[in-house]
């Protein structure tokens, strides 16, 4: 979303609501460069692609589930409410510049898993317990193992 003030591609959002009975989304945003704020609207066809399901049907994406998946594995994790919205907004901007008028509900999944990564360890490894459905403790241990040999794990920098 560029700022109609600046024309900088960094805006952040800081309310998210539906309106019009669900048909529209109205964001607040605010400029990361120049910190003017702004409002857009957005129709439900225009926001997401439709969501492929793991047994073929088909759902509208649905923005408060995504960040209740990931409220659940960041219960009582030290992350900013301000952080996660960041990440929910980043998914979003991810999923919808691939273009496609449908994503499978698990390449949703690996964006969240990412997302978690970054902001927080532990809510990472609840997640991906929870969506990989590890069979058993080598596998947890597998991913604590991988998790270790990567770069170190740092807050959440909302510029990246
Ligand atoms: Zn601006």
């Amino acid at each position: 979303m560029h700022c109609p003030f600046c024309g900088t591609h960094d805006t952040k959002v800081t309310d998210s609501r539906l309106v019009a009975e669900g048909d529209q989304v109205r964001r607040r945003r605010q400029c990361v460069a120049c910190g003017e704020r702004f409002t857009t609207y957005e129709t439900a066809e225009l926001v997401m692609p439709r969501v492929v399901k793991g047994d073929g049907s088909r759902e509208t994406f649905d923005e408060s589930k995504l960040r209740a998946g990931m409220l659940r594995a960041l219960e009582k994790r030290p992350v900013s409410a301000e952080s996660i919205e960041a990440a929910v907004e980043r998914i979003r901007q991810t999923l919808r510049a691939r273009g496609e008028r449908e994503i499978h509900a698990r390449d949703i999944g690996e964006e969240v898993m990412h997302a978690l990564k970054r902001l927080d360890q532990v809510a990472y490894i609840r997640f991906a317990s929870v969506y990989r459905r590890f069979q058993d403790i080598d596998e947890f241990r597998a991913e604590i193992d991988r998790l270790a040999q990567e770069p170190s794990f740092r807050p959440d920098d909302p510029q990246d």
